[in-house]
């Protein structure tokens, strides 16, 4: 399928939909809309044009939720589609600088918040005008990937229940953002009061008893009776956490939050991401995926071969002769940089301490001494020669030696 040439925002519009709707009332509307504008149905000079705008509409949010959690089925139904709008964005950070160009990448996001400077959240821009209110709560959960599932990225549903702010005052508890004039303090806020210093007698200001401070005395606001509190409610969304996710990393959805008196003021969901532990594969320091091999102390002298677990398999690796660290070429952790391309796996061999000879161990490896011929045990066998035939003066020379290379010293 080629790319929508529509915006979800575009697509929203075009399907008479807000920003709260879900993918089932993106079906439900798309299906209802057809069976109006449908030229066969519909003999206005506009409905060829409208059924156009609809068609691409639908496709839009397809493409979306096919991105976003693989399909569009009816089991993401309740999925809002601005939600699942979120994560896209988020996972192609970097890769495009078109907000609403969710082409498709995978490359992991590293900072989420420069996300908000788009106009589509911005409320500003958007629903115009400054708002009151607070911002609705964020929801923060954790969320916990095997190493597998952080390396090649995941689908995760979440839900849970929030509490939204009073979405008439926003979380103010006042009917309006202007009091009255507070008439004991004349809204200066503060009152002159006397008070004693040390038996000295003074006057000072004290913060008006009656309208705290304000100068202004606030109706409270009927929707909430003042506490600023809304409902207690459910919500459950998708999440696609990129490929290459390493623990730390804070993976945001918009307008999944507590809701408060604007859309663009509803909180946000922080799904914290930490990788669980492996006995055998290890993301180090360096986001380098390591893995232990255990060799014979005799197989890592000689060199020779290992079997060594990959992410999604297992492969023999060649080692040449007490090798420390090798590298299996592209299975190891995916690159910041996404498009599917994968570090390297680093193996560190782990010879094993040495156990009980065999009597023919034993032999062999007496063979082995006797025929090693390392350069400086010849030099350390001629400096010994010399010190035994040698005197205390050649011994302990007054000259102190020049600097050289003691002889058995690499
Ligand atoms: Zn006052
Ligand atoms: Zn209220």
């Amino acid at each position: 399928m080629n790319k929508p040439q529509m915006s979800i925002r575009e697509a929203l519009t075009a399907l008479e939909l807000t920003e709260e709707a879900t993918l089932g009332d993106v079906r439900h509307q798309y299906r209802r809309l057809a069976m109006v504008w449908h030229p066969d149905k519909n003999a206005s000079t506009s409905a060829a044009t409208r059924m156009v705008r609809i068609n691409l509409a639908w496709e839009c949010v397809l493409k979306l939720f096919q991105d976003c959690v693989g399909s569009a089925d009816r089991e993401f139904d309740d999925i809002k589609v601005v939600a699942a709008f979120a994560t896209v964005h988020l996972n192609s950070v970097g890769a495009s600088s078109n907000p609403f160009d969710f082409s498709g990448s995978s490359s992991p996001w590293r900072s989420a918040h420069q996300e908000r400077q788009d106009p589509f959240w911005q409320g500003q821009q958007f629903y115009g005008g400054t708002v009151p209110g607070k911002r609705g709560r964020n929801i923060k959960r954790k969320l916990k990937l095997t190493l597998f599932e952080a390396a090649f990225g995941t689908v995760r549903e979440l839900e849970g229940e929030v509490q939204d702010l009073c979405t008439t005052c926003g979380g103010d508890g006042r009917s309006s953002r202007h009091g009255r004039q507070c008439t004991a303090c004349r809204g200066a806020g503060a009152i002159r009061a006397d008070r004693s210093y040390s038996q000295r007698w003074s006057s000072a200001n004290v913060e008006c008893p009656t309208c705290r401070g304000h100068g202004q005395i606030f109706e409270s606001c009927k929707a909430c009776e003042g506490n600023g509190l809304g409902a207690m409610r459910k919500w459950n969304t998708v999440i696609k956490t990129p490929p290459g996710a390493r623990t730390g990393d804070v993976l945001v959805q918009f307008g999944m939050g507590g809701k408060s008196s604007s859309p663009d003021l509803q909180g946000e969901l922080h799904c914290s991401i930490e990788v669980l532990p492996h006995d055998y594969l290890h993301l180090n320091e360096d986001g380098v995926l390591e893995v232990n091999a255990l060799v014979s102390i005799w197989r890592w002298i000689a060199g020779g071969e290992v079997v060594v677990p990959l992410l999604d398999g297992s492969r023999v690796v060649r080692f040449p002769s007490m090798a420390h660290e090798v590298y299996v070429k592209g299975e190891g952790w995916p690159t910041p940089e996404g498009k599917g391309v994968r570090g390297d796996l680093l193996v560190q061999m782990m010879p094993l301490p040495l156990g009980e000879l065999t009597q023919e161990q034993r032999q062999a490896v007496d063979k082995l001494a006797s025929e090693d011929m390392h350069p400086f045990l010849k030099q350390w066998d001629q400096a010994m020669q010399a010190w035994t035939h040698g005197t205390q003066a050649t011994r302990f020379p007054e000259k102190p030696p020049r600097k050289k290379k003691a002889p058995g010293m690499p």
